[in-house]
């Protein structure tokens, strides 16, 4: 078979995969991108009708960073941006069996229900008696309890670790997952005083956003940008060889040389194509361990008594419940949804300590997901169910002794130039933080 030559070869169509393709193409490089599904966007799939919009993977921007403002400015889709309505600043949750409101600002910690009034004062007086900086790696439950104490680590900590990694706190790395917390204990040893001196107490959340035509729009606009020649649909990657200072690529269609391959497949998938060729860098990639995570939409009707005002609801492993957390929808981008009569969620099940609910079938898993929302939200007339979607291996659990892995990685990919690496897994797993770094390889 004669290989096909092009400079460089795109490996993924990802939020990762598309941020290269968008910056070759600026640059007016020559590339494919070979993609194995018939779809662009990976994680990210938006569905809209006329009455609602859904997000089957990531719900929203956060924190958009400079290389996201870019990237959408490229696909002329900064206009789209929406911000999330004020309200989502609201975010509660579950102590005791029922929705209790977080500090939306900084000092409101000293009046929250969701610490008792000596995890408040615990907390505060961080202030004063700073804890001894911890020697090695550390996971993000004993930060925060180290800092704030058990109660923090207990109520705040585990279900924003679930609520970003579908992750267990006591396993995930603070270093890896969290760096600017340890870096602001590096400056301080009390993070209250550090975010003082820096006037970040005072600020507000990280802001929200949705696009006008939901996340994959992203997608539908690069495709039209880099036009479908340079993109190949259905087209999987086998494996992938070093030759000289060529790259062989083989896929299950055809085979191609390039001067630079831009890997940018999870990382299980990364693994199985270096195999061959690379096995050291492979047997790393394989540490590299995914939670499962369930998205299910339903919606509950407006009369219920709970309003549903806010961003939603995380839930502390404490609680012991079958469900991670929901979203309110239809209350933080109202902007996408026509239906007077309904309040809109997002709930997400399983996560690295409870995987094994996505082997359920989906009546089990409707029943789990119904009782726990009806039960939690106290409603009368039940919920009702529109989609459920399975993500076998939705995160990367940045967990301890990631940095190492992420480390011998890089040493390994230093004698390699022709390939780049890119995706969640190296640099940050938000869609904002894989744009940064996928920007980053060229
Ligand atoms: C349920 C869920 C909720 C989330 N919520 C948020 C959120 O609200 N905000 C946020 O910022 N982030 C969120 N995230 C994280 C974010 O969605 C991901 O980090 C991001 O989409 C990952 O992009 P990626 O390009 O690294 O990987 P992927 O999206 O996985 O893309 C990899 C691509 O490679 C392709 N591929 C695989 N094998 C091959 C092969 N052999 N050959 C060719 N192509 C191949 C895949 O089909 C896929 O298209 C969420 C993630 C999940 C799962």
């Amino acid at each position: 078979m004669n290989a096909i030559k092009i400079p460089n070869l795109i490996i993924g169509g990802g939020i990762a995969g598309i941020t290269v393709a968008v910056e070759l193409l600026y640059r007016r490089n020559d590339f494919y991108l070979l993609e194995s599904s018939p779809r662009l966007g990976g994680k990210v799939e938006s569905l809209s009708t006329d009455k609602a919009h859904f997000e089957f993977g990531p719900n929203a921007l956060a924190a958009v960073s400079p290389e996201m403002t870019q990237l959408l400015e490229r696909l002329n889709l900064t206009d789209s941006l929406v911000e999330a309505n004020p309200v989502a600043r609201h975010r509660y949750i579950l102590k005791r069996g029922r929705p209790v409101q977080l500090p939306s600002k900084p000092p409101q910690i000293l009046t929250t229900k969701a610490l008792s009034l000596r995890g408040r004062l615990r907390f505060v007086s961080e202030i004063v008696y700073a804890p001894r900086k911890k020697k090695g790696e550390e996971s993000v439950w004993d930060f925060f309890a180290r800092h704030f104490g058990e109660e923090t680590a207990r109520y705040i900590a585990d279900p924003f670790v679930s609520g970003i990694f579908a992750g267990d706190a006591r396993q995930i790395s603070v270093t890896a997952a969290f760096p600017t917390m340890a870096q602001a204990e590096a400056r301080s040893p009390s993070l209250i005083r550090y975010l003082l001196s820096q006037r970040k107490m005072m600020k507000t959340d990280p802001r929200l956003y949705q696009l006008k035509g939901g996340l994959e729009s992203i997608f539908r606009s690069a495709r039209e940008k880099v036009g479908g020649e340079r993109i190949h649909l259905n087209e999987g990657v086998v494996t992938l060889a070093v030759d000289g200072k060529k790259m062989r690529v083989v896929t299950d269609r055809a085979e191609y040389e390039a001067d630079r391959v831009y890997l940018t497949s999870p990382a299980y998938v990364a693994s199985s194509i270096l195999e061959k060729d690379f096995p050291q860098i492979s047997a790393e990639l394989k540490k590299v361990d995914y939670a499962p995570v369930i998205t299910a939409h339903l919606r509950v009707h407006r009369e219920e008594p709970f309003p549903f005002q806010g961003f939603g609801l995380l839930i502390p492993s404490e609680e012991q419940r079958q469900i991670l957390g929901t979203l309110w929808n239809s209350s933080s981008f109202p902007f996408q949804f026509h239906d007077d009569r309904h309040h809109y969620l997002t709930v997400y099940a399983g996560g690295a300590k409870n995987r094994k609910l996505i082997d359920l079938d989906d009546a089990v898993i409707h029943d789990l997901i119904a009782g726990e929302v009806e039960n939690i939200f106290g409603l009368r007339r039940g919920v009702e169910f529109l989609h459920l979607r399975r993500h076998a291996q939705a995160i990367p659990q940045y967990i301890l002794g990631y940095g190492g892995i992420l480390g011998r990685i890089q040493e390994l990919l230093s004698t390699v130039p022709g390939l780049k690496l890119g995706g969640n897994y190296l640099g940050g797993i938000s869609l904002s933080k894989t744009v940064t770094h996928a920007a980053g390889l060229l």
